[in-house]
């Protein structure tokens, strides 16, 4: 993502106008009056599921949703949704929200390619544009590419792995490498959730 810059004791801009905030749903249902915008991100994976790099875990079922930690701590790590933020995330001046990038080439670019595994993730509510990526209030995992040499030695450790994985109802593509995962597009092979037995 873009560098931004750490306001220091800087009080939240005010919102330019209101920006209607669906609540978090118990179930993945996203918003059916607007388009969430498709992103890419990198995800941490292990047999409990999905975690941001910072090790925020992406529950199956449940909105990511972000809350601003920046002014409490100084830093981006935290349990973004239990936050008690100072302001609503993400805002302008800040660096709250939920982080993804517009397309795979930037995160191959930037070296991101090299952590987890990657895929799409739709993001909603409100949601700041920036050059390379987006800020977002809710994110749910959209597509995971999944490359063959991050997968578990043994068999046993592969189905627990996967089945991790399938909880969240998201197409899962088995891909040779990172390198193969199209920029912009989505890999071959793609297949859709239940393909393990
Ligand atoms: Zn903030």
């Amino acid at each position: 993502m873009e560098p931004l810059e750490l306001p220091l004791n800087q009080p939240p801009a005010p919102d330019p106008e209101p920006v209607a905030q669906p609540e978090p749903e118990p179930e993945v249902r996203l918003p059916d009056y607007i388009s969430p915008i498709v992103a890419c991100r990198v995800w941490q994976w292990d047999a409990s599921g999905l975690r941001s790099l910072n090790g925020e875990p992406w529950l199956p079922g449940k909105p990511l949703a972000a809350g601003c930690r920046v002014s409490d701590s100084g830093t981006l790590v935290g349990r973004a949704e239990t936050a008690n933020g100072n302001h609503a995330a993400p805002q302008g001046g800040c660096t709250c929200g939920v982080y993804a990038a517009k397309d795979f080439e930037h995160l191959r670019r930037t070296g991101y390619d090299r952590y987890g595994i990657h895929g799409e993730v739709c993001l909603w509510g409100t949601v700041m544009e920036h050059q390379l990526g987006w800020r977002a209030e809710f994110a749910y995992p959209k597509t995971l590419w999944l490359p063959l040499d991050a997968l578990p030695v043994t068999l046993k450790e592969i189905q627990c792995r996967i089945q991790s994985l399938l909880a969240y109802g998201c197409d899962v593509s088995i891909v040779d490498n990172a390198a193969t995962i199209p920029s912009g597009g989505k890999p071959r092979d793609s297949m859709r959730p239940g393909w393990i037995s």
